[in-house]
């Protein structure tokens, strides 16, 4: 009965909207800004939402804001988006092109602003109606791309008192009106590492009297993604891989220092948190038989996006009935990596992919210049999200409407 009520309630909210989003959409599309610079975008948003008797609260760093619809006792459900643009140059032919050289909305990150503008509006108004039973924490972050908005959210409380979190991403390869999902990990972890070798050097005539840099750093290029592969669950796919290797100048010369930079890519989470001390002690031994010091730096990316069983299931169930029966289809998880993962660190959620392609259309790809997507997914994405903040809040609702339902 309630399900029916909403989806009557979107629809009258997005027969009056659903242009409107469009043209926000085409607006941020012409002015993409990069990961830390969204200072128009964040703006643009704040406008709306403050138009709508909410009162967002935009971070320190003037990019990127924070939006509570509702109060009270009840739980508080997140809704994330992420607002960044990617140092691209736009190559399509449209009247909504990049007015910015060398920026792009190749990731489809307009949309996601879009469609959680879309679905704060439509909340702030069941909010004055009193339908809201709890809380929705919107989330607009920057900088995903860089990545670092995610943990710039979460150190100004962005997920404090959050009892769930939900997202989700354009994706090219699902049509439009359709919604990807899946439980546990749907995106990987993406690390890099560093290796730096040093030792005395000196004439290729007496290796034993240096370390034999050059032939100590060969060993470590294939020992130790060997050794990794024999220490960790192969389940896992934690998987080294070298992209630059530099040491020496001269063919009959012994360096005294080398390098060696690669990514470490996971798909488990367990094993990307072990990673680091893993590959330093393994780095550590491999060296240490060959008589040369060496260093590891290992930079953190993201982690995996684990989805939790219980949030995707709300989820599944409120795109069911947003969308209808045979919306949501089976996705798998991809090798990209997506700074989700830092809030499902710390709090149960679930992130989707969005059907962004027209039936018989164009397959795109994101992270390239010519990516487009069928705007009606800006209204299949409202329908989502929005059902999925109420329902949710339904579901785990205030004591005393549970009190109320069992009576
Ligand atoms: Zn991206
Ligand atoms: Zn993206």
């Amino acid at each position: 009965m309630r399900g029916r009520e909403l989806r009557g309630e979107l629809d009258a909210f997005l027969a009056e909207t659903e242009q409107d989003l469009v043209a926000f959409r085409r607006d941020l599309h012409m002015h993409p800004e990069l990961a830390f610079a969204e200072y128009r975008t964040t703006q643009r948003i704040a406008e709306r939402l403050t138009a709508a008797g909410l009162s967002p609260s935009v971070l320190p760093k003037g990019t990127g804001l924070i939006c509570d619809v509702g109060s009270g006792d009840g739980p508080t459900i997140a809704l994330r988006a992420d607002i960044d643009a990617l140092p691209l140059q736009d190559e399509k032919d449209v009247p909504y092109r990049s007015t910015v050289a060398g920026a792009c909305h190749a990731c489809g990150h307009d949309v996601h602003t879009t469609v959680l503008l879309g679905t704060s509006l439509f909340l702030a108004q069941q909010a004055a109606a009193g339908s809201l039973p709890g809380r929705v924490r919107l989330i607009f972050q920057p900088a995903e791309e860089l990545p670092g908005g995610a943990l710039e959210v979460m150190a100004h409380g962005g997920i404090s008192g959050v009892d769930r979190i939900f997202g989700l991403h354009c994706d090219p390869r699902v049509d439009v009106g359709q919604f990807g999902l899946r439980t546990g990990p749907i995106t990987s972890a993406c690390d890099k590492i560093a290796v730096r070798v040093s030792g005395p050097g000196g004439h290729t005539a007496r290796p034993h009297l240096t370390a034999d840099l050059v032939f100590a750093l060969a060993k470590i290029l294939t020992e130790l993604p060997a050794a990794l592969s024999r220490r960790v669950d192969p389940r896992s796919s934690l998987s080294l891989v070298w992209g630059k290797v530099v040491a020496g100048t001269a063919a009959n010369a012994i360096p005294d220092d080398g390098v060696a930079e690669g990514t470490v890519r996971c798909l488990d989470e367990d094993a990307w948190h072990a990673a680091p001390d893993l590959i330093k002690s393994l780095l550590e031994s491999v060296a240490g038989a060959y008589g040369v010091e060496a260093t590891l730096d290992y930079t953190r990316g993201v982690p995996p996006v684990v989805n939790d069983e219980l949030s995707v299931e709300m989820l599944s169930a409120a795109a069911e009935q947003a969308l209808g029966a045979g919306a949501v289809v089976p996705t798998q998880q991809s090798l990209g990596g997506e700074d989700f993962g830092w809030y499902l660190e710390s709090i149960p959620g679930a992130f989707a992919r969005l059907g962004t392609r027209s039936p018989d259309g164009v397959t795109y790809d994101i992270h390239q210049g010519t990516f487009d997507v069928d705007e009606k997914a800006i209204a299949m994405g409202v329908r989502v999200m929005a059902t999925t903040a109420l329902t949710s809040l339904w579901e785990v609702g205030p004591l005393d409407s549970i009190t109320n339902a069992m009576a």
